[in-house]
């Protein structure tokens, strides 16, 4: 297992901007106060491993003898023998941050600012398979965002990675979901075609959708939710 303990968040004020909608209006020196604030609590750590598919089901695949169970996910590994498992945090400093802050407002703008955080750590992630096992074209999938690929997977993706809580403090509670909050977990894998779970998820106005739904790729993929 690769651990990285320090990587590099350099929070990039335009996104910040965009993600609030301040470009034109709003209070952005109280926002520039909570981002001076926010960055020495960001301490982003991430865990992932190598891994060479063992076997192929029919919708499945297995790693270490740990089977992962999703259509859309065996497809994609349709011509893949190397994935890249991986947990992503920023740490719980942030949050507990925000959690005690009593203006609302304030919980909201440090919470967009740790999102950015997250994402921006795991671009670094990106980068580092793209630069470091020589990978141009890569997507990623996580379990618990479609229902083919249900949140109990994260259970198997965990133990494919090992002590994740020893390594960068996230484990799962009982709802299976990661503490702290601002994590993320999933695997990558290459691909020609960029893929995203968007494309096969019909849920109305998510605010952080990427894609277009396409019912016609959704029924290749032999799901319609
Ligand atoms: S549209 Fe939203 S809920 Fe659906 S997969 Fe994309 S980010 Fe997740």
């Amino acid at each position: 297992m690769e651990n990285l303990e320090h990587i590099p968040v350099s929070l990039d004020l335009g996104e910040i901007k965009r993600s609030l909608h301040m470009e034109r209006s709003g209070d952005w020196s109280q926002v520039q106060t909570l981002v001076e604030l926010a960055q020495p609590l960001i301490k982003a750590r991430a865990v992932y491993r190598v891994c060479y598919i063992e076997e192929k089901l029919e919708d499945a695949i297995r790693i270490d003898g740990i089977c992962l169970k999703s259509r859309v996910l065996r497809k994609n590994l349709e011509g893949v023998e190397r994935v890249f498992p991986y947990v992503v945090t920023i740490g719980d400093k942030l949050e507990t941050k925000a959690r005690s802050c009593k203006d609302l407002l304030k919980q909201y703008y440090l919470d967009t600012i740790g999102n950015i955080a997250l994402v921006t750590a795991r671009r670094y992630l990106e980068d580092r398979f793209r630069s470091r096992y020589a990978l141009d074209g890569m997507s990623s999938m996580s379990p618990g965002s479609l229902k083919d690929w249900p949140i109990e997977e994260q259970r198997p993706l965990f133990s494919i990675l090992g002590d994740v809580e020893a390594s960068i403090g996230v484990r799962l509670n009982q709802s299976l979901l990661m503490i702290p909050s601002k994590s993320l977990s999933g695997i990558y894998f290459p691909t020609e075609i960029a893929f995203y779970s968007c494309q096969l998820c019909p849920r109305k106005r998510c605010p952080s959708r990427k894609a277009s739904y396409d019912e016609t790729l959704a029924r290749e993929y032999g799901i319609l939710e």
